[in-house]
């Protein structure tokens, strides 16, 4: 009988788990590492928990709301400790069905420390300092990444928090200030200012969420501000204090220099691949950019060791963790995987969602595309007045040339979920006219991307001329 190939995936969050499980399901023999909890920072630390916090404050809110659709309710108010406890059950619980998917796929799991010794063995000291080593024909490498302070004075206390620790506070702080306005910074800022806690929100680039289409921040920057959140764009940080007395952080905005004070204060400035004590010097992995570098196979530059998610640089993010570990345990197993990185949604959920994919219509120009846009507001759509949340809109960004769908972007409540369709339609190089020709159900939300197809050619139906 032929011997089963073995592979080894260092890291238990999305990628690879993913790849473990792609491996089992291609007849590889599956060594899974991980030195914490099976589910990465995803499941434990990041999504999951976020996310659950996002939905308990979102319920607040309906339930504040509930008056408009003739319901009463006396009073209410948020329980910390309840929350928190609900929080840590329902990620226990998705450790419990993953564990078992995992173990369904006879899949070995290791609980310890990995280390590269060569390309075909990996050493792993477990929390009592006890070493093994293992040999594996391919490895798979999804150590995932940790969070970027500042190099700025001050920026070094220990008393500074980072989304894990707001994901996992016992009490609604009276203020703060979070540094950063990116995906995880906006996100961590709608989960407290909903809760009721002053935020201020700190960003260095001219608009929230940087990489995204303006005209879109400026609606996520105005739901945020009517939550009572200050926001300062253009700011650059100088100094941070974490005095008794008072927090502070000191800024530049345009060349005024100003001090802001809060109760406490998070960063919130982005992720870098967690890379630490991996052995890749040792055994010849190059890295770039803090990254293990991979080429579009997710091979590293040696040949039977891959990489995938957040190790691997690029967007970091779940799903295109997932989609990394999945065609790295393939081509480890013979395939020819790649991903297509034009159609990769970008999703921040606030309240309201924003979701994105494709180029903005400024990208789209500097790219000398010959642009269009089309535009619907939700105001305009019937579900969304039904639903309460008439704020946002659907934006296309087309090539002029021949109406190839760019780039797609939603503000307004199911973004989420509403950002698959046009995702298909860029993966698969659809038109403006194959979504204005395809049927969208009323009254629904995703009306709103028709009626912006539509509108690109000036035939929206909803929308006075
Ligand atoms: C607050 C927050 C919210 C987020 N929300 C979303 C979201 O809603 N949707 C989304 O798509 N993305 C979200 N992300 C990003 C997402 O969490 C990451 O992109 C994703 O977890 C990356 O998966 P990964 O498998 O590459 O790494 P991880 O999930 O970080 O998993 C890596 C695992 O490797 C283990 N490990 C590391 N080194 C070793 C070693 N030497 N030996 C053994 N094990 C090791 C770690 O313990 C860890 O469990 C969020 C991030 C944050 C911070």
């Amino acid at each position: 009988m032929e011997e089963k190939t073995t592979i080894a995936v260092v890291g238990g969050g999305p990628a690879g788990y993913t790849a473990a499980i792609r491996a089992s399901q291609l007849g590889a023999r599956v060594i899974l590492i991980e030195n914490r909890e099976l589910g990465g920072a995803c499941l434990n630390r990041a999504c999951v928990p976020a996310k659950f916090l996002l939905r308990s404050v979102e319920i607040y809110q309906l339930i504040k709301d509930s008056a408009r659709y003739g319901i009463g309710v006396a009073e209410i108010g948020i329980d910390m400790a309840d929350v928190q406890s609900r929080k840590n059950k329902l990620v226990s619980e998705l450790i419990t069905g993953l564990t078992g998917v995992i173990e369904a796929n006879d899949i070995e799991v290791i609980n310890g420390r990995a280390r590269l010794l060569s390309k075909e063995s990996i050493e792993i000291t477990d929390k009592k300092g006890n070493r093994r080593n293992l040999s594996a024909n391919k490895i798979i490498l999804a150590t995932g990444s940790q969070a970027s302070t500042l190099s700025v004075l001050g920026a070094d206390s220990p008393e500074i928090m980072f989304a894990g620790d707001i994901l996992n506070l016992g009490y609604i702080p009276g203020s703060m200030i979070i540094i950063g306005g990116g995906m995880v910074g906006v996100e961590m800022t709608t989960i407290l200012a909903k809760m009721g806690c002053r935020v201020s929100l700190i960003e260095m680039m001219q608009h929230i969420l940087p990489d995204e289409d303006a005209e879109i921040t400026a609606i996520l920057e105005d739901a945020l501000k009517r939550d009572g959140v200050r926001v300062y764009t253009g700011a650059v940080v100088k100094r941070i204090d974490m005095g008794d007395e008072a927090k502070q952080v000191f800024v530049t905005i345009r060349n005024i220099e100003k001090t802001l004070e809060a109760e406490s204060i998070a960063i919130a400035a982005g992720y870098e691949p967690y890379l630490d004590r991996l052995g890749l010097d040792e055994c010849g992995v190059a890295a770039g950019d803090g990254c293990v570098k991979v080429d579009e196979y997710m091979e590293t530059s040696v040949s039977g060791i891959y990489a995938a998610g957040d190790a691997a640089g690029g967007l970091m993010l779940a799903y295109v963790a997932m989609a990394e570990g999945r065609i790295a345990a393939e081509n480890a197993l013979g395939g020819h995987s790649t991903i297509d990185y034009r159609a990769v949604p970008r999703c921040t959920f606030t309240l309201p969602e924003v979701a994105c994919v494709g180029l903005t219509e400024n990208e789209a120009k500097t790219q000398d595309y010959e642009v269009k846009c089309g535009r619907f507001p939700f105001a305009a759509n019937s579900a969304a007045s039904i639903l309460g949340e008439r704020r946002g809109m659907v934006k296309i960004v087309a090539d002029n040339k021949d109406d190839r769908v760019l780039g797609v972007h939603i503000i307004g409540a199911g973004a989420v979920n509403l950002i698959s369709e046009a995702t298909l339609a860029i993966k698969l190089g659809a038109t403006i006219d194959d979504i204005k020709k395809t049927m969208h159900v009323h009254p629904a939300l995703l009306e709103a991307i028709w009626e912006a197809a539509l509108d690109a050619g000036g035939e929206a139906i909803h929308l006075k001329r």
